[in-house]
């Protein structure tokens, strides 16, 4: 009666769905993170989710030790599918917990995991953990998933009750929590490896507070303007959203935490609360999209959308390039990709509006800006990363019908309307006047000329396509997807 429980995206020590039924189930628990190369190895050496994950996992080791003394995180450095079984087969134990992790490509590691156990006499337990529902838990009518948002947040909601939002409580089994043995060697002088350690260059511009205590801190902050969020969500300029993203990611906060603080004061009418509660049932919407549909990784949430034929050859490899850069001439696209670029961050606004630019102005496959986000996103979650790309491609579960399409001046006049976000992020645009600033292609020579000797072209792009030739090139591509097969 010895188990291991195996940390993955879900870093704290409190409100935990396995390190709960382990401590229930066994009388001696250990705890381990296995740093995945088969995962790190392919990510760039200068990796800010990282270095996010190592400081967690510090505060992490720190609290278990907290619990029992003795006790803290063992971490291991190599493929999950070979260290986990290995480290379960030094320790005895006879089980190992996890929570679940619905990508395909844990799922598939899960099942190898699962099987080199059996072989070893030992079981994987996993739970539900990471979302309120998943899976199966929220269906139609008929037993099939839902594939639009509103009917499933009706529903979502109609099902919702205390239960689902109950914390796991682990303190009470604490002392279960086993001392590591002396056998179970650290391999870094710290348990916690540092970035050099494994291969990575150190980070120094992490603006997210790390692990438990950073989404404590964003979490206080977030309480005292939640009930403002439905008015103020929608201005990057404007400390509005929860800034929770990466923390949700990593699981340094529990989302049934979360959800119960937003459902209680959704209850005593807050509308801040309820559109942010709304927020939180997308992310699970997403979640179970990528259960039912895996298909939606590499293709096409509706199939016909897989017909288009994207922009290709020199001249849309440079305006990728110009995307990726934030120097596409509109200057909130370009707010926005060297936020993106700079923080890891990127406004929710501003990621509709750039995959709508790259999608339906430059023509580019969203699945490359897709992947670009993917590398650059402090917070990258397949599911909701998946999911945004392809409502801006209109190819996803989306009611809006594909020629609604953004305007990328006027987006930057309703929601930055002081230029405000713009102003920070390209300075080179900052003596222009407010109404220069959303279209600075438009603004009158002498505006320009007036605002330190401003000349467009050199000291800031030229737009690298027209909106509305870009607008009605667009209509055209998406034709096909309307042609019988
Ligand atoms: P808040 O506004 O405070 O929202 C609270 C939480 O709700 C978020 O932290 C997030 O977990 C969840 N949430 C909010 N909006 C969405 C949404 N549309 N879909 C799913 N969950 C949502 N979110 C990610 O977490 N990871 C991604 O990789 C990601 N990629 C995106 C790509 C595109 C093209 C688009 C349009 C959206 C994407 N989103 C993604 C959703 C959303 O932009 C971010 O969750 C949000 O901006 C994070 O900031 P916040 O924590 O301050 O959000």
């Amino acid at each position: 009666d010895s188990a291991l429980v195996w940390f993955r995206r879900d870093l704290r020590h409190t409100d935990h769905a396995a390190l709960y039924h382990a401590l229930k189930n066994a009388r001696r628990v250990w705890c381990v993170f296995v740093l995945d190369t088969d995962i790190l190895d392919a990510l760039p050496r200068h990796d800010r989710r990282v270095a996010f994950i190592l400081d967690s996992l510090r505060e992490l080791d720190a609290a278990l030790a907290r619990l029992a003394p003795g006790s803290g995180l063992i971490v291991r450095h190599g493929s999950a599918r070979t260290e986990l079984p290995r480290l379960a087969a030094e320790l005895g134990v006879q089980a190992v917990y996890a929570n679940h992790d619905d990508e395909p490509d844990a799922l598939a590691r899960d099942a190898q995991v699962r099987g080199k156990l059996s072989g070893l006499g030992a079981a994987l337990f996993t739970s539900k953990d990471h979302v309120i529902f998943e899976r199966h838990e929220v269906l139609t009518g008929n037993g099939t998933p839902y594939g639009v948002f509103t009917p499933y947040k009706n529903a979502w909601l109609k099902k919702l009750e205390p239960f689902y939002v109950k914390p796991y409580p682990v303190a009470p089994y604490a002392a279960h929590l086993a001392a590591i043995p002396e056998k179970i060697a650290p391999l870094w002088p710290e348990r916690v490896p540092t970035l050099p350690e494994i291969g990575f260059e150190p980070v120094t511009d992490l603006k997210v507070p790390t692990g438990m205590s950073g989404a404590e801190q964003l979490l206080d902050d977030f309480l005292a303007r939640m009930d403002r969020y439905d008015e103020q969500r929608d201005f990057p300029a404007v400390k509005g959203p929860s800034y929770l993203s990466t923390h949700l990611r990593f699981g340094t906060v529990s989302i049934r935490h979360l959800a119960s603080l937003a459902w209680a004061r959704m209850k005593e009418g807050s509308e801040g609360a309820r559109v942010w509660l709304s927020e939180l049932i997308w992310r699970d919407f997403y979640h179970q999209i990528l259960h039912h549909h895996p298909h939606v990784v590499g293709g096409a949430y509706k199939r016909e959308y897989d017909r288009i034929k994207w922009a290709k050859g020199k001249e849309a490899e440079a305006h990728f390039q110009a995307w990726c850069e934030g120097r596409t001439g509109y200057p909130l696209v370009d707010a926005a990709m060297r936020q993106l670029n700079q923080t890891g961050y990127m406004h929710n606004r501003l990621r509709m509006v750039v995959a709508s630019f790259l999608i339906k102005d430059l023509g580019i496959d969203w699945r490359r800006g897709e992947a670009y986000f993917a590398e650059k996103l402090l917070d990258f979650d397949l599911s909701a990363n998946n999911g945004g790309w392809q409502w801006a491609a209109s190819s996803g579960c989306d009611a809006q019908p594909y020629f609604r399409i953004f305007n990328p001046t006027s987006q930057s006049e309703k929601f930055d309307p002081q230029a405000r976000f713009i102003r920070r992020y390209v300075p080179e645009l900052a003596p222009l006047p407010d109404a220069a600033l959303h279209a600075p292609w438009l603004a009158r020579p002498a505006d320009l000329a007036a605002a330190d000797d401003f000349v467009l072209g050199r000291d800031y792009p030229q737009p690298i396509v027209q909106h509305d030739v870009a607008r009605a090139e667009t209509l055209a591509r998406y034709a096909v997807v309307k042609a019988p097969d």
